[in-house]
């Protein structure tokens, strides 16, 4: 690659990444060598858009994935260019989407043509120092990467399995990231699965688990026993009602809640959807949420958040369709209750569980068992190098209540003493602790837009070319702008 006057790394490869490089690229003045730094082997993917099941819709229409939030056309375009004709309220399988951001950023490589100012190194990033060059990642293999600026793009991790379960977790039939490339394979269509949680993970599961033959029933197991709702299935040509989101003001989860109740009952007696107030209420969540005090936020994710996720984190109708049909046909059940303890793992799993429906824990026999907790904020907590690097080096912080990473307002990363960093930025679930809502790509690419408008400027500001070792300069390798085979789906 072509060291340039100044470099920007990516720090994971992601739809976060890949969003802060498409929005970088788009400022056709920009002369800066992005470097987009990935530990698995492909862009664009991360835990969301890896799986290649048919089955697995994205959760969102397809007018709401562009890229760009100012050109809703740009990901329904991009399918249509590919043979895959969508309507812009279609769900469309998640398995397209990585292909879309990688194309995105590299239309012209596969075309061909000259590539952007963008390299690929597939790698996992293990270290980020600043001295006096500026910062240089320190890479699992050995390598180094100067850079200008950096971005944090490694979004959450799979939660893991409650402390009470620890004892089944190296259990052959006891599936810890179901994520994991084939970790369902080995379970027979006859086997009785439990499900940990009952959430979009879940739903993942279950319709991977259908998709390859399993005909055994399914339980779902989580305190409040609720599956997500479903999106509405024809919005269009109706007129969407504002419900007056922005009134709703207080600093205590009580009163909002309260508030948010009247709202949805005179946004009803208007004709309105809930669908449309929680709608409304997305763009208003950052504001509410910073100014809850630490204890608020904690009462909200223990009461609150999970009934916030069920109406928020919508199924696809075709999904919601084919779970319906699922739970009539008696294949697939849902309980509200916990998993206490494992009692036995002999040859089936033996579980204590605590169904509400039940006054006495029960030992509930399972032959397979999957964590579909899904991933959560608390990135410090699991001993990843990067992450403990930049803590010892006192160049981040946790968020508020130790979600994620803290940020400014401008998604600038702030150090130990609450201070923000001036060469690195964090994008997506990372700043969940600062604003909540930050995991789905309506959010995340209007902060991708935000911080690639903040990095020119920063960049403008340093000057080019002021450090010894060229800016983006990769020590001992070079980065790629990716192969043909990395750009096929
Ligand atoms: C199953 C699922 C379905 C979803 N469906 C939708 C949907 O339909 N619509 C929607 O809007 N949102 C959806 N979301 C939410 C959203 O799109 C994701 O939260 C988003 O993809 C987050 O992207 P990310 O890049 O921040 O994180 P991730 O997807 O987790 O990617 C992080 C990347 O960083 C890499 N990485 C981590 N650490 C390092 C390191 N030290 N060095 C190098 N690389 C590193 C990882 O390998 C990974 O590729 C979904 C989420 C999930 C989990």
């Amino acid at each position: 690659m072509d060291s340039g006057p100044a470099a920007i790394a990516i720090v994971g490869g992601g739809a976060s990444g890949a969003l802060v490089a498409a929005h970088l690229l788009r400022r056709p003045s920009s002369p800066f060598h992005i470097v987009l730094v990935e530990r698995a082997g492909r862009v664009g993917e991360g835990i969301a858009y890896s799986t290649s099941s048919k089955c697995h819709l994205l959760n969102v229409p397809a007018r709401s994935m562009s890229a760009f939030e100012d050109d809703p056309g740009h990901f329904v375009r991009w399918l249509a260019s590919r043979g895959l004709p969508a309507a812009a309220d279609d769900f469309v399988p998640r398995t397209f989407y990585g292909r879309y951001l990688r194309e995105t950023l590299w239309p012209r490589v596969a075309d061909g043509t000259p590539s952007p100012p963008l390299g690929g190194v597939f790698a996992g990033v293990v270290d980020l120092s600043s001295g006096p060059q500026g910062p240089e990642l320190v890479l699992d293999n050995g390598h180094t990467i100067a850079a200008k600026v950096v971005v944090l793009s490694t979004g959450m991790l799979m939660r893991q399995f409650p402390a009470s379960l620890s004892g089944a977790t190296t259990h052959p039939r006891c599936i810890t990231d179901p994520w994991a490339h084939g970790a369902l394979a080995g379970i027979p269509p006859s086997a009785t699965v439990t499900l940990l949680g009952s959430g979009l993970t879940a739903i993942d599961v279950l319709l991977a688990l259908q998709e390859s033959g399993h005909r055994g029933p399914v339980h779902a197991i989580s305190r409040h026993g609720l599956l997500p709702r479903a999106h509405r299935t024809a919005p269009q040509g109706r007129e969407v009602l504002e419900p007056p989101c922005r009134d709703l003001e207080g600093s205590e989860v009580r009163s909002l809640l309260h508030q948010a109740r009247q709202m949805m009952k005179g946004a009803g007696a208007g004709g309105a959807d809930w669908r449309d107030l929680v709608d409304a209420l997305r763009p208003e969540v950052p504001r509410l949420w910073s100014g809850l005090s630490g204890d608020e936020q904690l009462r909200f994710r223990r009461h609150l958040e999970r009934l916030w996720n069920v109406y928020r984190h919508r199924m696809a109708p075709p999904v919601a369709q084919a779970v319906d049909e699922l739970q009539n046909s008696g294949i697939f059940f849902v309980h509200a209750g916990e998993v206490d303890a494992v009692e036995d793992v002999g040859a089936a799993l033996h579980l204590q569980v605590k169904l509400r429906a039940r006054a006495r824990p029960y030992a509930w026999k399972t032959d397979w068992l999957v964590n579909c907790t899904g991933p959560g904020p608390h990135i410090f907590e699991r001993g990843q190098p990067l992450m403990d690097a930049l803590l010892a080096r006192g160049l981040v912080r946790p968020g508020p209540i130790g979600m994620g990473v803290g940020t400014d307002e401008r998604g600038r990363v702030l150090d130990a003493q609450g201070q923000p960093s001036p060469w690195l930025w964090a994008v997506g679930p990372l700043r969940q602790g600062q604003l909540l809502e930050s995991t789905a790509v309506p959010e995340i690419r209007v902060q991708a837009r935000d911080i690639a408008l903040d990095i020119n400027r920063s960049l403008v500001d340093l000057g080019t070319g002021s450090s010894d070792a060229p800016a983006g300069a990769c020590r001992g390798l070079e980065a790629q702008p990716p192969t043909a085979q990395l750009l096929a789906s």
